[in-house]
């Protein structure tokens, strides 16, 4: 199918067929996965398509690229080793010793790691806003400032951005906005459309979404950023691998259908976790009362999978209900079919601790899975005791 074809179709359908052309030599309805290092040439420099060796560039990845970059309504797209992995090739392509990144009081600890523990070591300084707040960001932003940096859903404490405002902060001081899109999915919100200019994913959460891989891509419109970053993949080399490419290829399929139950699943949970008198507090934008909720509605199809909450009885009560948990699999990660249960104080942000990022000790996160409701409903009612 060529992609001037695809560009008139809806989610769903891209999400299946972009980047997922028949095998041209046996029909094969499924990319094959080319398990292969090097490329035999028709005479020096003949390359057939262009493939010349895989840390460059190889069919299931390229197949991979081409799927995100449509989901994403992005031009180009690159998928890496991780999504640290990533983001670390994006801020090596942008930034030099003396500038600058905004970053989110609430960033992912490994990101948050990835700026105070490695990349200040090479001269790139960072300093912290409120995303949530378009004022905050703005008076963060220096002369030397080359990104701004968000996420939106936030992790842990599941804090929205407004990108098209972020958007307008970032042209207006001539710097980019970058959003780490792992929390939404390009299902549920495509940064791009509302004035991105890179999308970073951890494709190992919901784009692969059956905790089987581990995997990071970027994606941008922006055609000479995108040959830049392709450059620096290449030269830097913490590629996808093509076993991995495929799994968080045909992951991708089922986006759709699967954000549509996490979102579902995540909205009885929150609303059961709010009547609950050994809950202090619950973090979901799709509840009312959250701060975000208005502009999570206006930027997002749906809230998501991602549900927060604070245990009434402090840190720990806390400890104790992911202990209990049992459908809920205590566990880092996220975006899994299968229900996820952490205390973040302790495990995913625990890097975090001390810093301006530090998350409270009472808090629990939740990665609501797709099993039935009811079940889960039911083991967070017996673990709350
Ligand atoms: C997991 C995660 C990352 C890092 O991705 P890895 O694939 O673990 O390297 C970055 N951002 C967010 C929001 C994440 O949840």
């Amino acid at each position: 199918m060529s992609h001037d074809h695809l560009s008139s179709y809806s989610f769903e359908t891209l999400a299946i067929h972009a980047g997922n052309q028949a095998d041209p030599l046996t029909g094969a309805v499924v990319p094959p996965i080319y398990q292969v290092s090097t490329y035999k040439q028709d005479g020096v420099g003949g390359l057939r398509n262009g493939y010349e060796y895989s840390r460059s560039a190889n069919p299931t990845r390229s197949a991979l690229e081409e799927n995100l970059a449509a989901l994403e309504a992005g031009r180009r797209a690159l998928a890496f080793a991780s999504g640290l992995a990533a983001e670390d090739c994006l801020l090596r392509t942008v930034c030099a010793p003396g500038d600058h990144v905004v970053i989110p009081n609430d960033a992912y600890g490994g990101t948050f790691r990835l700026f105070s523990k490695v990349m200040e070591r090479w001269g790139v300084e960072w300093g912290v806003a409120d995303t949530t707040d378009p004022a905050s960001v703005r008076a963060a932003v220096r002369d030397t400032t080359k990104l701004i940096w968000v996420e939106t859903p936030s992790n842990p404490l599941l804090g929205i951005a407004d990108i098209a405002a972020l958007a307008e902060v970032a042209r207006e001081k001539g710097t980019r906005l970058v959003v780490d899109n792992t929390f939404a999915s390009p299902y549920l919100q495509q940064p791009l459309t509302l004035g991105a200019d890179v999308v970073v994913h951890s494709t190992t959460k919901y784009m692969g979404g059956h905790s089987d891989v581990v995997g990071g891509a970027l994606v941008t419109s922006d055609e000479a950023l995108g040959d830049e970053l392709a450059f620096h993949q290449n030269a830097m080399g913490a590629v996808a691998g093509p076993f991995d490419a495929w799994l968080v290829l045909r992951g991708a399929k089922t986006l759709g259908v699967r954000m549509d139950r996490h979102c579902q699943n995540a909205t009885a949970v929150a609303e059961f976790l709010a009547g609950h008198p050994r809950v202090a507090q619950v973090y979901y934008p799709g509840l009312p009362d959250h701060p975000g909720h208005d502009v999570a509605a206006k930027q997002m199809r749906a809230f998501g999978g991602m549900v927060s909450f604070r245990a009434a009885g402090g840190m720990e009560a806390a400890v104790e209900v992911c202990n209990r948990a049992e459908l809920f699999t205590l566990g880092e990660s996220l975006g899994g079919v299968e229900s996820l249960i952490e205390h973040p104080g302790r495990m995913t942000h625990a890097s975090a601790a001390g810093s301006a990022l530090e998350v409270p000790a009472d808090l629990v996160r939740l990665s609501v899975g797709i099993e039935s409701a009811d079940d889960l409903i039911a083991d967070l009612k017996r673990a709350l005791g």
